[in-house]
Formats: structure tokens, sequence, C-alpha cells
């Protein structure tokens, strides 16, 4: 056996033979090379290994750094190859549709968790994308395979090789907490959060509408504003969450008395008013006497009976502007409440004569 050091403590290069021999000058000195050249090796090998880790422990940060930051915004990406619709997914997509890691994707399963009109929306972006070889965004509803509803903003670009298109790909974002908020806002915007009627915005923005409408065709017939009656005992007596369940049993019941297309709103504390589509004769009165019926009827909270009463206002609308309507109707809802309560007053039609009030129940 003949052997050679290479490299400080990294090893021994041994050329072991059968018998015993003794190596020329020559063949030492090669020997010697053989030894330098497989330590060059071993070190360019060390090298490499050693670079390799590096690099991986920067991709496994990277992914690490990309994984958490995907999650923070909830935000996947996805990918579709084309022509075969080979889906490839990231963490955060799988997670969207509720799907475990490995589950396969198989597209037809995954389109039919779009809500119907997600599901229309997404089919014609996509083949206008395609068509046109460019992109789109889209907010979709989806029912994930655990049956829980979210929204996914999804956006897309095609990829071509050459004119053909080779696939689409993109990201989906969950704005499930962003769009139910959103909701929420428009809402509140709209309606009156306690009682869920129409808020006094809703109801300006419709009633103002009257000054805009072409004479003779007003957008709707009638005002009337209701007042309850003996209210605030029912705050004094049994207490501010007992006047706030009043007040949503007041809606109900004004719902009730009113047809589809008239607008039932809170405009105050214990204001309501109720734009009726017809101005027909008779048919507000017969609405007021309806309505002041039903909020005569017994209440009930946390087993105490009581009872409250509406005075109401209406005046129809006649070629008046909308402030001289709302002041109509105010005006004999006025005089409703000073001649007794529980019982409603019309304010006169112009031209029909200069009292403000007409008739009464
Ligand atoms: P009247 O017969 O003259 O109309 O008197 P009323 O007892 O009905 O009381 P009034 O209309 O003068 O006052 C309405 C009260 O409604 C005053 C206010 O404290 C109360 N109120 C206003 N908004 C709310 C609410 O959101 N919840 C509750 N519980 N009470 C409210
Ligand atoms: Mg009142």
């Amino acid at each position: 056996m003949a052997t050679h050091a290479f490299g400080p403590g990294r090893g021994v290069l041994a050329l072991v033979d059968g018998e015993t021999r003794r190596l020329t000058g020559a063949q030492r000195r090669r020997l010697a090379d053989f030894a330098e050249a497989a330590d060059c090796l071993v070190r360019a090998t060390a090298c490499l290994t050693e670079a390799l880790a590096v690099e991986k422990r920067a991709l496994a940060h990277s992914r690490k750094i990309f994984d958490r930051a995907s999650e923070a915004a909830r935000i996947g990406v996805w990918e579709c190859a084309l022509p075969d619709e080979t889906l490839t997914w990231t963490d955060q997509v799988y997670a969207m549709f509720d799907l475990p890691r490995d589950a396969p994707l198989d597209r037809d399963r995954i389109v039919a968790c779009y809500a119907p009109d997600s599901r229309a929306a997404l089919a014609a972006a996509r083949s206008r994308a395609l068509a046109e070889r460019g992109g789109f965004a889209l907010d979709a509803e989806i029912v994930t395979v655990a049956g829980r509803h979210r929204w996914i903003r999804i956006t897309a670009q095609v990829e071509c090789e050459g004119a053909v298109p080779v696939r689409i790909f993109g990201m989906k974002q969950d704005i499930t907490e962003e769009k139910l908020l959103a909701d929420r806002t428009r809402y509140l915007a709209e309606f009156d959060a306690m009682t869920g009627l129409a808020n006094r915005a809703t109801f300006e923005a419709r009633f103002s509408a009257l000054d805009q409408a072409p004479a003779g065709r007003p957008p709707f017939g009638a005002l009337l504003l209701i007042d309850l009656d003996g209210f605030k005992p029912v705050n004094d007596t049994l207490g501010h969450a007992a006047g706030d369940a009043c007040l949503v049993e007041v809606a109900a019941r004004l719902r009730q008395s009113c047809r589809e297309g008239d607008l039932v709103a809170r405009i105050g504390g214990d204001e309501f008013a109720i734009l009726l589509t017809t101005s027909a004769p008779g048919i507000a009165e017969e609405v007021a006497a309806r309505l002041i019926a039903a909020l005569s009827r017994p209440m009930t909270w946390a087993g105490r009976i009581f009872t409250i009463g509406a005075s109401i206002g209406i005046a129809r609308t006649g070629g008046r502007s909308s402030a001289d309507l709302f002041v109509a109707a105010d005006t004999v809802l006025y005089k409703a409440k000073a001649e007794g309560r529980g019982r409603y007053r019309v304010a006169a039609t112009p031209p029909c004569g200069p009292l403000p009030y007409a008739s009464a129940s």
C-alpha cells in the first residue's frame, strides 16, 4: 500500500495493491499529483455543497416570508395550464376553498363552488381575456367545500407562446371581511340600524326626487308623517331597552300595514314617514286608519304589557314642492296631536283652498 496525505486533516489517498511494491520517484510524484487533484475535487465538492446549503436556507427564508405575507394578506397564487386546464395553487388558495393541501384539483369541481352569478361572470371574463390575450379582475362569491360563504378577488393574466395561450395565472385574495364591512357600511348609510327601516337620508333622497319629477308625474302620491303617542313613558317606566324593542315592533307593524312599493322610513326618535305610491282619494286615509289601529294594539316586553298610539299627518303631492309638502303634513300632524292624539289629519291639496288641513278620523 502506498499513501499520500492531502489537505491538512482532510484525508489520505491510499493505493492498495495485492503485492508489495516499491514506487519509483516518478511514480511517487504521480501519486502526489493524483492526491492533489483528488484534494481539489473534494474541496470543490465541499464548496458546492456549502453554496447549495446557503441557497437552500435563503430559499427557505424567502418562502417563509412569502407564506407569511400571503397568509397575512390572504392572497394565494393560482395557475391553470392550457389547454388541459391543470390547476396549480399555493397553500392560501387551498385554504380559501377549505381544501386540504394535498386534495386533487379538478377544475369542474372548483368552478361548481362559485355562486351562479359569479360563475357566469367568471366564465365571461375568462373567455374575454383568452380571446384578447389579456387579463381580468373580478370579485366573486364562493361556497367552499366545507359550505362556508366567501368572497374572493381574482386577478388573472393570460400567457402566450407565440400567439397561443399556454396558461392563465394570477392571484386570489380572500376579501370576505372587506366585503361584509362594505355591505354593512352601505346598509348603515341607507337603513336605520335599530329598526331596519329606511333611514332619514334614504327618505330625503326619495322625497326630494319630487322636485325633479316632470309636472303631473310625481314619484309618489302622498306623504304620511307619523309620531308615536305616549312613547316617552315607555322609556321612563320600563327603561330604554323596552323603548328600543317598542320601536322595532312599531317598524314591523308599519311594514305590515303598507304595500311593497311604499317607502317606510324612520326619520327621527319616534317619528316615521311613509311615501305612498298612490294619491287616489281615500287610500291614504285608509292606510292611516289601519296604521293607527295596528299601533294601538298592546305590546309586550319582558312580560309587561303596555300600549302606545300614533298621530298622523297626511299630505298629497298635488303639485307642491317637497319642502311645502313636508310642512303641510307636519302642520296637520301637529293638529292631530293638539286635537287629542290617536287620529290623522289631511292637509288640503292645492288649489282646493288655503286651509292647511281638511278632514279627521
Ligand atoms: P307625544 O305623545 O307628545 O308624541 O310624546 P311622546 O311620549 O311620544 O314623546 P315624544 O314624542 O315627545 O318624545 C320621543 C321620545 O323618544 C324622546 C326620546 O327620549 C325617545 N327616543 C328617541 N329616540 C329613541 C331611541 O332610539 N330609543 C329609545 N328607547 N327612545 C328614543
Ligand atoms: Mg311622540
